[in-house]
């Protein structure tokens, strides 16, 4: 029978009633971890306090820290050798925090991927190209084994090697790809060279995630291939992809409240954040039974979307994770955010798919340097012409981030690209 899973279309009760449940399970199993039984005796929490949804509150909140000082096995409900796989995060912000899996929780897990890739309209019959990592990276694994759940045939291209996943894109008639943004943007200028045009492909889905990216971004890519390009968000702490992911709306990403508490705290007081103001993201899992986390601190930034989805999912939707809270640029006593920089730049026509923002200190000045490459039909030869678009580019972000950063205007496909997630902000000030 075709996957479906009617928790898509749970009411608001359901989803409450389901979190109830599974909030009093997930803390009797967390208790039997190491570091979450003296976490809730010492916050004296007992199973007994757990009776709905709202008693989450009550708990504790777990940090990064927390993981890296447990490493690796701290967390772990049962014996490892009822494991049956572990992942690894990106490490994008210090040293890798491990997750165990058993079956069980991987079973679910491809339930939840089966389910995301289904609301934005994937069907057993198409062909899936997964473009990203395999390996430690849980969008390698994490995704394929959803894929084939929902009975896609599933091709573990994996990342990189651009014309070789342009082969099997033809070759194979893919419909469907998972790619991260800033590599379906590189991977446009290899189709250029090999003097290929994307829309004479037979895709007509993009999965685009795993990195913060702007909404420009991803109009650029649903334009280039010609596809609808849906946002999926995950993190390894909570399995990774699986977690939100746009439906066919694509006005947010509906978060799966069945398997997922989900909270919007101010980062400062922890304190949750008015209906709709940002904040930062707080998970806990409730269909983890070898690792689970509570009130897990994301450190990503986002908002709930207020009102409904025209869709009629209960889930609530959360919006485009506008940036890590570790993200933030401060410079000059001003508060940035990359995010605002790509927003900027992918707007203006003649700037081409790779940027980089690197900080610098000159004396006791910081000083902003954005290194944006130019599409090839506009890097004319004419200074004339560079030095006003350097100087519309320079205007145009000094509205924005309201401070002068210096634009060096490059060659197409000259800056550092990376396979995986892109590393946007170089800094340099204290080098
Ligand atoms: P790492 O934290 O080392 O990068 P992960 O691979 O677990 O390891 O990455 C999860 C993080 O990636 C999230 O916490 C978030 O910051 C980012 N991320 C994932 N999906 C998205 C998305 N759709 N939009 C923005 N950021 C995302
Ligand atoms: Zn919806």
């Amino acid at each position: 029978m075709e996957f479906f899973d009617k928790a898509e279309f749970f009411s608001k009760e359901e989803i409450y009633n389901t979190q109830a449940i599974r909030l009093k399970n997930t803390v009797y199993q967390a208790t039997a971890s190491r570091f979450y039984r003296g976490k809730l005796s010492m916050a004296g929490i007992k199973v007994s306090d757990i009776k709905s949804h709202e008693d989450v509150k009550k708990l504790p909140f777990t940090t990064k820290e927390d993981l890296r000082e447990n490493y690796p096995d701290g967390l772990l409900t049962m014996p490892v050798d009822k494991m049956v796989r572990l992942h690894a995060s990106s490490g994008t912000t210090g040293a890798a925090t491990v997750i165990f899996h058993t079956q069980n929780d991987l079973n679910s897990w491809s339930d939840l991927v089966a389910r995301c890739m289904h609301v934005s309209g994937v069907r057993p019959w198409d062909v899936f190209q997964n473009m990203s990592g395999y390996g430690l990276f849980t969008g390698g694994l994490g995704i394929h084994y959803g894929a084939e759940r929902l009975g896609c045939l599933t091709i573990p291209a994996g990342a990189g090697n651009s014309k070789r996943q342009i082969k099997m894109l033809k070759d194979f008639k893919v419909t469907v790809a998972h790619i991260i943004p800033s590599y379906a943007l590189h991977l446009s200028s290899v189709f250029k060279d090999l003097n290929i045009n994307p829309k004479s492909l037979h895709l007509r889905t993009m999965l685009i995630g795993a990195e913060p990216h702007s909404d420009e971004v991803r109009k650029r890519i649903e334009e280039i291939y010609g596809v609808k390009a849906y946002n999926s968000y995950g993190l390894s702490e909570m399995n990774g992809p699986g977690v939100a992911f746009e439906c066919e709306h694509q006005s947010g990403m509906h978060l799966w409240e069945d398997s997922y508490i989900a909270e919007i705290v101010d980062p400062e007081t922890l304190e949750p954040v008015p209906e709709g103001e940002m904040g930062e993201l707080i998970l806990t899992t409730l269909c983890r039974q070898g690792m689970p986390i509570i009130r897990y601190r994301t450190r990503d930034l986002t908002r709930f979307i207020p009102g409904q989805c025209p869709c009629g999912r209960q889930h609530r939707r959360i919006d485009r994770i506008t940036a890590r809270s570790d993200d933030m640029i401060v410079l000059k006593g001003v508060n940035i955010y990359p995010m605002q920089v790509e927003k900027v730049l992918m707007s203006i026509p003649e700037v081409g798919q790779n940027y980089i923002i690197e900080l610098e200190r000159h004396g006791f000045l910081d000083q902003m340097r954005v290194k944006v490459e130019i599409r090839d039909e506009y890097f004319v030869e004419d200074m004339r012409i560079l030095q006003a678009l350097q100087k519309k580019i320079c205007g145009l972000l000094r509205e924005e981030i309201l401070i002068t950063a210096r634009v060096d205007l490059v060659e197409h496909d000259s800056l550092p690209k990376n396979d995986g997630k892109a590393v946007r902000v170089v800094d340099k000030r204290n080098q």
